[in-house]
Formats: C-alpha cells, structure tokens, sequence
C-alpha cells in the first residue's frame, strides 16, 4: 500500500509499505480517504529541534476514513461506517483518559504524524476507542477537519474560554484553518467577532464567515483598532495561535480580567510578559492543546448541522507537499485537503 513518509527535514517520499494485519482485539482497520494538512505537520516536516521521533515517519495527523475490518469485541462500529480517528494515541486507563481528557494522558504515546506514525497512508490500524463515527450528511473530506481543526477550536472557546453569547472575541489570523473555524464557531454562539488578516484579498471572505470587523495586522496596529472598536474597553476573549511579537499586543486587547487562550506560536514561541500588567488586569492566560473526543463528536454534530469547514485547496496525496507549502506561504484561506 502507499504511504508518505518523511525521510528528512523537508524531505517527503511516497513508498511502497506493507498492508497493517488485521486488526487486533479492540481494534479497527480503517481506509484512509482524506487527511486535513495543519501547521503542526509543517513543524515536523521543516524538523523541530525538540521532537523525539524516529525517521522514516508517515505524516497525517488529522484524517477521515471508512472501516475496512474490526477485531474481536469491537461491537459498535462496523465495516463500511465513516469515522474519523484522535490523533495521538493515549492509553484510556489514566484519570486523565478515564474523565474523557484524553489530551491530558499521563502516557500519550505520541501525536500521530509528528512523533508516530500517522494518517498519510492507505491502511491504519486503531484502537476502537479513539474513533468517532462520522454522522449522514458530512463529507469524509469536511470531517478530516474535525479532529484537530474544529476539536481544537472547541475546547479552546468552550472548554476553556468559556466564550458566552453576546461576548465579543477577537480571533487572530481569520484566514487560518482555525481561524476561520473559530469565526463561525463563534458566531454561531451569538458573539460580535473581531479578526485579523495579512492580506487585503482575505477582508471580504472573513467577513463572509460572518467576522463583523476585519483588521489588516499589516497595515494597521490590531492592538489599536480593536481598543477603537470596543470603544477602549476592550474584547472578552482573545484567540491566540500566533504568539510572537503579537502576544503582549493581544494582551492589550482584553478589557481587565479578559481572557485569552492560546494553541500555537507559528511567529515564535518566546514573549516577554509585564507581569504587573497582567496581574493588574487580572487577564486570565488558558493554554490549550488538542481536544477531547468529546470535542470531535461535537464538532461533528455542527458539521451535521450545516457548520462546513471552509476547504481552500484539495491535492491528491503525491502533491503533500503542494499543499504544505500553501499553508507555509499563508495565502491559503482555510484547510488545505490531502485526498486518496
Ligand atoms: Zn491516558
């Protein structure tokens, strides 16, 4: 069967690998159909100095499948049902896993696709538990953004924000896969939505998402405009991915006691922080990472409902690497799809 794999820091090959055995007790074989590309795979494709992994790795951290064969005592899921599968592989037995708060695994075995084996291949074997079926009416291509894209937007707004109707947000590159998902999320919720873009080119689809007030961080301060916007009061929450030089400036932002919770640092992972400020304002700093299957089947039901990820670019599994370096040169808007 084929797999991508990496073979080097910005080397990716399409090999020829052996078919998985059939799967275990508690497992389920599933055919890969489409995998959802997201900036932790440009990580680990450019090489991040501090990921433990062994090469050659197959990529894929995010995907959307059908079940091709289940193992003995797999009673609820059946061959031919669309599924979607967590992305790291934790161990179920720990209080973490037990209270349904798999991304606090006290023995992940790693995040598919950046330390382990991951989604890029024909054939996967899973334990059964980590599988979420894919409700009537959502795409295998829409529900490969489930996992990471709207799982992690929904334990950050929901879970750990606790983003309430009415409360205004300032959602930071609204371009992004998470981004734009975090737009409709938050809308849906009944919120005023502030959003940041780099191209002028993204205003008008921003605002089609439904974000009511567009900023070009490139030629305007956010920081400004969003305080002109609250009228100085500032926002209740801001979402935070880009870390940088912008994280002191998306601190201003929130009015006092706000909140801001971020999940990635794709402009540099070190800020240096006023702490009297932050005290002061008693702004609420929530650190987020991945989702809970609880978060997956939720943002399945969205999608049910008509939620659809906004999809920017659809590349058969030999282009990958087309489609990393669309998200690389951040003109894509939305979620670049690698399809079989
Ligand atoms: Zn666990």
């Amino acid at each position: 069967m084929r797999a991508l794999r990496l073979i080097a820091d910005r080397k990716l090959e399409l090999a020829d690998v052996a078919a998985p055995p059939p799967p275990g007790a508690d497992e389920v074989q599933v055919a890969i159909k489409a995998v959802a590309i997201n900036h932790l795979d440009l990580w680990g494709y450019r090489g991040m100095a501090f990921t433990k992994r062994q090469l050659p790795l197959v990529v894929g951290a995010e995907a959307a499948g059908e079940i091709a064969a289940v193992g003995a005592g797999v009673s609820d899921l059946k061959v031919g049902d669309n599924v979607v599968m967590y992305g790291a592989k934790t161990c179920g037995v720990c209080p973490a896993c037990r209270e349904g708060r798999d991304n606090l695994c006290e023995n992940v075995g790693g995040i598919m696709g950046f330390h382990i084996d991951g989604f890029a291949r024909e054939r996967v074997n899973m334990p059964a538990r980590l599988l979420v079926p894919i409700p009537d009416g959502v795409s295998l291509r829409d529900a490969a953004c489930a996992p990471i894209a709207f799982g992690t937007v929904e334990h950050m707004l929901f879970d750990n924000a606790k983003l309430k109707p009415g409360e205004t947000i300032l959602v930071h590159a609204g371009g992004s896969g998470i981004g734009s998902v975090a737009i409709k999320m938050a809308k849906a919720l009944g919120c005023t939505v502030i959003t940041t873009i780099g191209d002028d080119a993204k205003a008008e689809k921003a605002k089609v998402l439904g974000a009511d007030h567009v900023i070009n961080y490139r030629t305007e301060r956010f920081e400004g405009v969003t305080r002109k916007l609250t009228a100085k009061k500032g926002v209740d929450v801001v979402f935070e991915h880009v870390g940088g030089e912008g994280f002191n400036a998306s601190l201003l932002c929130l009015k006092r006691g706000g909140r801001l919770v971020t999940c990635g640092s794709t402009a540099g992972p070190t800020v240096t922080i006023n702490l009297m400020q932050l005290f002061q304002q008693q702004y609420k700093i929530l650190a987020s990472f991945g989702c809970t299957l609880r978060n997956i089947r939720d943002s399945l039901s969205k999608m049910a409902a008509g939620m659809a990820p906004i999809i920017d670019t659809e590349v058969p599994l030999a282009e990958f690497e087309k489609g990393l370096a669309r998200l690389e040169s951040r003109q894509v808007f939305g979620k670049v799809i690698v399809t079989f």
